[in-house]
């Protein structure tokens, strides 16, 4: 049986279909894939582990032809059309857990090096505009006595309030419903209101979209710290930038984009703001454990037996 996989991914996931007599093609270069690539990998092979940058709505889906499985190398699944895909009998599965600690650790680092002016402070220094310590020099935020807003408490966003918790900060969150944590759950609007951080590990689907917009902005307190390793498509990327510009949000910390991979230019000009190029589960240990989670999931389902990490539709 034949698998497509959209981008290279860690040898450890390909090694395990090959060693399994699954003859596996690489799409093995950079960039977006297009719709006929994608329709490719559906029409003619048994399975296919995708990216979360490769969009497969309903219109690709329809292209179908023997493709039973689809393993999304992501916990998030926002790129699919899972109703369509169960309607059509396709598994999809994501890659829950295994990226959990990484990616809450790369919320933790974005929090830090925004609020604490790592980025700024280092080119300061290599700039060669350092003249000696000076009592004013780069102030920034720190997280003890501080609320931090915890929005989405599920597994990433509990490891992320455990470590803020570490640093003697107290954690309130919101979610849909309650979650089985020790840390107060409240509405949505008293997170905007109370926080003096807040951090995104929501997922992204229709009622989350824009969730985060110049409305929401006006009700956080002022000079609050915004995070943001779930979803760019969750913020109004320009009503953020606005909040920056006007002080609203004194430091913010991102790893995703409302039009990924576009980054709105007028972030990049402002040095309050720290960017990375979605890197949030990049460790070789998680990348390494997704690589074989897909590789699994694909296996069991061409096996006819089932999927680890099937995706459920909500
Ligand atoms: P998870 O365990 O499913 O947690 C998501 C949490 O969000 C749940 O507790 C859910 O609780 C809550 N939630 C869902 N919709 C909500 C809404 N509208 N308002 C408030 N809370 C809501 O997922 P996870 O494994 O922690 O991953 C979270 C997200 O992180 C993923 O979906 C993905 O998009 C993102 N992520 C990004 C990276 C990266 O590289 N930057 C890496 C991994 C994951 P309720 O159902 O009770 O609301």
């Amino acid at each position: 049986m034949k698998v497509f996989i959209t981008k290279r991914i860690p040898d450890t996931g390909i090694q395990f279909l090959r060693n399994k007599g699954y003859e596996v093609v690489i799409r093995d270069r950079g960039g977006l894939i297009s719709a006929e690539e994608i329709v490719h990998g559906i029409r003619d092979f048994d399975g296919m582990i995708s990216m979360l940058s490769d969009p497969i709505g309903a219109d690709v889906l329809a292209e179908v032809k023997k493709c039973r499985i689809i393993a999304n190398y992501a916990v998030g699944t926002n790129n699919i059309d899972i109703k369509t895909a169960k309607k059509l009998g396709i598994t999809v599965t994501n890659t829950p857990d295994v990226l959990t600690e990484a990616t809450a650790e790369l919320a933790m680092t974005l929090l830090l090096t925004a609020s604490r002016r790592v980025v700024a402070g280092d080119r300061f220094a290599r700039e060669g505009n350092f003249q000696g310590w000076e009592p004013l020099l780069f102030l920034g935020k720190g997280l003890d006595g501080k609320t931090v807003g915890v929005v989405g408490m599920g597994r990433i966003g509990r490891v992320f309030a455990r470590m803020v918790s570490g640093f003697k900060a107290h954690v309130i969150y919101h979610s849909r419903t309650k979650q089985d944590v020790s840390y107060p759950l409240v509405d949505f609007d008293t997170l905007l209101k109370e926080s003096d951080f807040i951090s995104l590990h929501l997922p992204l689907a229709l009622e989350s979209r824009h969730m985060f917009t110049e409305h929401q902005f006006n009700k956080m307190k002022n000079g609050v710290v915004f995070i943001n390793t779930a979803r760019g498509p969750i913020v109004r990327e320009k009503d953020l930038v606005a909040a920056l510009n006007s002080g609203k949000i004194s430091f913010a910390g991102l790893d995703v984009y409302e039009f990924e991979p576009e980054i709105t230019e007028e972030l990049k000009k402002m040095d309050n703001v720290v960017l990375l190029p979605h890197i949030g589960s990049a460790t070789e240990k998680a990348r390494n454990h997704m690589a074989i989670l897909a590789a699994r999931n694909i296996d069991a389902v061409l096996k006819g037996e089932a999927p680890l990490t099937a995706v459920q539709v909500e």
